[in-house]
């Protein structure tokens, strides 16, 4: 019998939004059930263009929002072949914190929508998405809290276009959920 395809499942949201948190507690409960999980995360840094954006991101190097958008997308089709794409064909449940739907929420604070749907138009749909819905000031209050760096993609009106963008995606593609992930980290496990 061939063996079954896995399942490609990803985490949306601004950074504070418990991507992390939600993805690890996902991870645990299928590796408890015995299946093969594989967690992986975007931007890579493994990829030619990855060790770019991470530069970009440090205020190293500088592109245009539109350079810096299809950096993102050569990125993207890097990890898709060397990790997505063979652990879904070997039968494993892949848990991504980000994908293409950060490009069109973070990109559109510099580029055109549609421009964005465009350049990631080929890349294959997640069986499922989740985008944690948390507020920009929640975000940066709990950023705040934990002392984490801030870079480039949280200044606060960068992160309210982001975080109003993401709002229109569900209406764009196949099986994308907003949650409030406003609430405690339980509640939203349950749901998720
Ligand atoms: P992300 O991966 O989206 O940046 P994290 O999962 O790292 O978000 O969470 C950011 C911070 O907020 C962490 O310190 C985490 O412990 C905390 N956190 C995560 N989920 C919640 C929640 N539902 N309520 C309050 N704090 C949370």
């Amino acid at each position: 019998m061939p063996m079954e395809r896995g399942k490609f499942i990803v985490f949306e949201g601004l950074d504070g939004s418990g991507k992390t948190t939600q993805a690890g507690l996902l991870a645990r409960f299928f590796e408890f059930q015995g299946r093969g999980v594989v967690s992986t995360k975007e931007p890579t840094e493994e990829s030619d263009a990855g060790k770019i954006i991470k530069k970009i991101l440090v205020r190293e190097e500088t592109r245009s929002p539109k350079e810096f958008q299809e950096l993102f997308a050569e990125d993207r089709k890097a990890h898709l072949n060397a990790v997505i794409l063979p652990a879904l064909e070997a039968g494993k449940i892949v848990i991504s914190d980000r994908y293409f739907l950060s490009s069109i929420a973070f990109g559109s604070i510099g580029c055109d929508f549609e421009w964005l749907i465009g350049l990631n138009s080929g890349f294959p749909n997640p069986d499922i998405t989740f985008i944690l819905n948390v507020s920009p000031e929640h975000c940066i209050e709990r950023i705040y809290a934990h002392k984490r760096d801030i870079k480039l993609f949280e200044r606060p009106e960068a992160l309210k276009k982001a975080w109003e963008t993401y709002q229109k995606l569900p209406g764009r593609f196949p099986n994308v959920h907003i949650i409030d992930g406003e609430r405690p980290i339980d509640p939203i496990f349950e749901e998720i």
